[in-house]
């Protein structure tokens, strides 16, 4: 099955054909991908940025979405031709062993849910499976894009109705972020980003305001849109550490900073401001909870109070990875989606 793999650290991705493993293990599900998202942690694995990367060769994607083929032993979450999202935040089930596949004889390996791959055995705490009649293109944001930044909001940050928001960078993360604090009504929302594009892409999904990051007034230029007080909740995106040390200095002293971006590199910020009232924190994937969060969405979806029509912006097939992930490095996309199946 072709798949792409990361066989050297800042190197394009090799695309080849690489073979399953012969059995299923215990609690392994074999799926066929569908639909792969692309997000900033893959990124981040290319770029080996928590160190060298000792599990090289291995294969990469955590947010997808497939047709179950065949399920290994224990496995109660999930049949055979079941629609699932893949998703990388644990859900109930079981924790598999991770999967070990062949490529010219050699091991690759993979963790316990990858999506840049025709098929993938995946641990079946890392499926959730969904109705057959709902999109499996829109059900491949449930892996990542949308748990998260929904997540971040409802779970991290608990924005209140009213409630000022400022997101810095509107990447697939944080539009999805303008888009939850747009449902929970807090007012401003706020964005900014390097590209004016993404603003106005922000604005379709609950911005009520865009700032062009390379404005050298931002902050007074956010306050201004504030009437003098600072963003009650600020959340990081990019994950840029200059960004973040700004973000968290932007912030009023009573702000709530999120930093939902994985970082780059070390921060370094004045922490005298966190024992009184300003508090910082970093989401893990939105403390999202798949299988209880995907439902409620999908809900919506269906009862039209929500659409993620328009969030995916470029689709690529699964030879022109590197394309898209140019086009991701560039930061002028929203979400791209890679066609596998
Ligand atoms: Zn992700």
């Amino acid at each position: 099955m072709k798949s792409a793999i990361l066989t050297e650290s800042n190197k394009p991705l090799v695309v080849g054909e690489v073979d399953l493993p012969k059995n299923l293990e215990f609690g392994q599900v074999l799926v066929k991908v569908c639909y792969s998202g692309l997000c900033g942690a893959q990124i981040n694995e290319i770029d080996a940025v928590k160190g060298p990367d000792k599990f090289l060769p291995h294969l990469l994607g955590h947010e997808g979405s497939g047709i179950v083929e065949k399920i290994g032993d224990g496995v109660k979450r999930a049949k055979v031709g079941d629609h699932v999202v893949l998703h990388w935040r644990k859900s109930s089930g079981i924790q598999s062993p991770t999967p070990k596949y062949f490529w010219n004889g050699k091991k690759v390996n993979a963790g316990w849910v990858t999506t840049f791959n025709e098929k993938a055995v995946v641990s079946e705490n890392r499926i959730t499976v969904i109705p057959k009649d709902f999109d499996l293109r829109t059900a491949a944001l449930f892996g990542c894009a949308v748990t998260s930044g929904f997540g971040a909001v409802n779970n991290d940050a608990q924005v209140k109705i009213g409630q000022s928001v400022l997101i810095i960078g509107l990447g697939g993360m944080g539009l999805n972020i303008a888009y939850a604090a747009s449902m929970v009504s807090a007012y401003p929302i706020i964005g900014v980003d390097v590209h004016k594009s993404k603003i106005d892409m922000g604005k379709k999904f609950g911005l009520t305001h865009g700032i062009v990051a390379n404005s050298n007034n931002l902050k007074s230029e956010i306050y201004s849109i504030l009437e003098k007080n600072g963003p009650e909740i600020t959340f990081e995106t990019t994950g840029n550490a200059k960004v973040m040390e700004q973000a968290y200095e932007l912030a009023p002293k009573d702000g709530k900073v999120i930093f939902v971006g994985v970082p780059d590199n070390k921060i370094s910020i004045y922490s005298l401001p966190l024992a009184f009232d300003k508090t910082l924190s970093a989401s893990h994937g939105g403390n999202s909870i798949p299988d209880k969060d995907i439902p409620r969405y999908i809900k919506l979806i269906k009862n039209k109070k929500m659409t993620l029509e328009n969030f995916i912006t470029h689709e690529f097939t699964l030879s022109e990875i590197n394309k898209a992930l140019d086009l991701f490095r560039s930061g002028k996309a929203g979400r791209i989606i890679l066609k596998i199946n």
